[in-house]
C-alpha cells in the first residue's frame, strides 16, 4: 500500500494545491491521503466527492501529528520524503520497488522542517531543480508503477469515461450490483 502525507496544509490558502496532492494520489495509485497537523474539512470533502463519483479505494485521514505518524509508518513500511535536495529518482527507483514494502510519500508545502529529512529512509529529488508537490508525487508515483498505474480500474465508481477523440462521453454506473457486474448504464451528458 502507498499513502501520501501532506505536510504544512494552510486551511484556506492551500485548499487547492492540497485537494490536488490528494486528486494525483489517488488517481496515480496511491491508497489514501494524510493531511497532517491540521483538519480541513472543505479538502476533504472534495476529494471524498470524486472517490463517491470516480470510485477507490482512497481513504482521507487528517490531523495527525506528522512526525508521530511518520515514526509510527517506520515499523510498516518505508518513508519516501520527496525534495529537490534529495537522491535522483532514477538511483533509488528500483531499490524502493523493490523492497516490496508499504510506502510513505512525504510532500511539503513551504520548508519542510529538517526532522522529517532525517526521519525518511530516502530524501528523492524529481530531479534537483524546484517545482510542486503535484508534479514531484505525479512523476514518482508514475516512476514507481512504470506507467501501469493510467490503467487501473476503480471499484464502486458511477462514472467512467469512454475515450473519445472529441468532446466528452461519460457512462454512469447505474446500480451497485450493475457495477459489481461491471455493466454499464445510460450515458451521462
Ligand atoms: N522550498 C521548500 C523546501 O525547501 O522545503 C519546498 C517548496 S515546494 C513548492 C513544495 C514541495 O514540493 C516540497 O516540499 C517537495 O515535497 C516538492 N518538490 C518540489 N520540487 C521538488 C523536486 N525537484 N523533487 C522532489 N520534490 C519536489
Amino acid at each position: 500500500e502507498i499513502y501520501v502525507l501532506r505536510l504544512g496544509h494552510r486551511p484556506g490558502r492551500d485548499k487547492r494545491v492540497t485537494t490536488h496532492v490528494g486528486l494525483v494520489a489517488r488517481s496515480f495509485g496511491a491508497n489514501g491521503i494524510v493531511i497532517g497537523d491540521v483538519v480541513d474539512e472543505s479538502v476533504a470533502r472534495s476529494l471524498r466527492k470524486v472517490v463517491d463519483l470516480w470510485g477507490g479505494p482512497f481513504e482521507v485521514i487528517m490531523g495527525v501529528n506528522s512526525v508521530e505518524y511518520v515514526k509510527k509508518w517506520k515499523s510498516r513500511g518505508i518513508v519516501v520524503h520527496l525534495t529537490m535536495y534529495g537522491l535522483h529518482v532514477d538511483n533509488v527507483i528500483d531499490e524502493i520497488r523493490g523492497s516490496g514494502k508499504d510506502l510513505l510519500v512525504v510532500v511539503g508545502a513551504e520548508k519542510v522542517p529538517r526532522i522529517f529529512y532525517e526521519l525518511a529512509d530516502y530524501n528523492v529529488a524529481i530531479g534537483h531543480q524546484p517545482h510542486s508537490e503535484v508534479a514531484a508525487l505525479a512523476v514518482f508515483l508514475d516512476r514507481y508503477y512504470k506507467g501501469e498505474e493510467l490503467h487501473r480500474k476503480f471499484s464502486g465508481a458511477k462514472l467512467t469515461v469512454v475515450p473519445t477523440p472529441r468532446g466528452k462521453k461519460v457512462l454512469r454506473i447505474g446500480d451497485r450490483e450493475s457495477r459489481e457486474r461491471g455493466a454499464q448504464g445510460g450515458q451521462a451528458r
